[in-house]
């Protein structure tokens, strides 16, 4: 497969039936993969969960969250719709443990190996194959998309400790290595081309941390990501992680959208003391 050169990214709102998202219609019409930074909005939950809580490892009935899963599979993929397939064959969303493992899917038979192993544990899932979406959810951890020139695509959990641990500079290299095994081109080239969506989170203004987390994160990532003494921009620290494996900065979009301070829009765990619901970052090759 010859590499694409992929529209600059950006991210544009986009309705999809009863559900706002943030998308990248350019890279949709050029690649067919679809990606989607949800809102609380469009969903059957309630209460802290209200509406379109995407988590199932929160104290929300797990039939509402399948009902939220469904809304959203046919939604973003109406081409799935009609299909005999059940959720776990065409959605991936594992158990987010905060650490640095990603998952392959890299043809359609991987998928119950995956799918039991993201049981298990995993934040970041990456899939080659057409038609398998990948869904993590968050509140104030950082969401990260990254979609190579080939269409390959991974879909990342970054919390303070994932971009810390540096999962999505990690996830990005193993992608890259794996598309340059099955294509040929480059891996430093697919890493140049790659575009990087990165939805909302917790901004620096509002994320307060503990001396020694904060310079862990000066330390490894420089004085650019202190926003004072007590506060880190994790936006900075990921940024500063992904231009050191060479990513190009004009290739990553941020919604720019701080969680706790739009918790009308999104869920944050900080914003309702623990108690809330998830929004997701998805992404499916169509
Ligand atoms: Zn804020």
């Amino acid at each position: 497969m010859t590499a694409l050169i992929l529209p600059r990214p950006v991210l544009n709102e986009g309705r999809f039936a009863s559900i706002p998202v943030f998308t990248d219609d350019r890279l949709f019409e050029q690649t067919g993969v679809r990606i989607a930074f949800t809102t609380r909005e469009g969903g059957v939950s309630t209460g802290a969960y209200d509406s379109l809580n995407l988590g199932s490892h929160v104290d929300d009935d797990l039939s509402l969250v399948e009902q939220n899963r469904v809304l959203l599979i046919e939604a973003l993929a109406p081409e799935l719709a009609g299909e005999s397939r059940g959720l776990d064959e065409v959605l991936v969303a594992p158990k987010q443990v905060h650490g640095d493992q990603a998952l392959t899917v890299e043809t359609a038979a991987d998928v119950d190996g995956v799918q039991a192993e993201a049981a298990q544990g995993a934040d970041a899932i990456i899939v080659a194959e057409k038609g398998i979406g990948a869904l993590l959810c968050f509140a104030d951890c950082v969401p990260v998309i990254a979609v190579l020139p080939t269409g390959r695509f991974a879909v990342i959990h970054a919390g303070w400790r994932g971009v810390e641990n540096q999962i999505t500079a990690k996830t990005l290299s193993l992608m890259a290595d794996q598309e340059t095994h099955v294509s040929g081109v480059p891996a430093s080239d697919l890493i140049a081309g790659t575009n990087i969506y990165i939805g909302s989170y917790i901004h620096r203004e509002c994320f307060e941390t503990s001396p020694d987390v904060h310079d862990q994160f000066t330390g490894k990532f420089g004085e650019s990501c202190s926003f004072d003494e007590s506060h880190i921009d994790l936006g900075m620290a990921l940024r500063t992680q992904l231009m050191r494996v060479g990513v190009d900065p004009d290739r990553i979009a941020d919604l720019d959208v701080c969680t706790v301070c739009n918790n009308d829009r999104f869920f944050s765990f900080r914003a309702q003391d623990g108690i809330a619901g998830r929004h997701g970052a998805f992404a499916i090759r169509l």
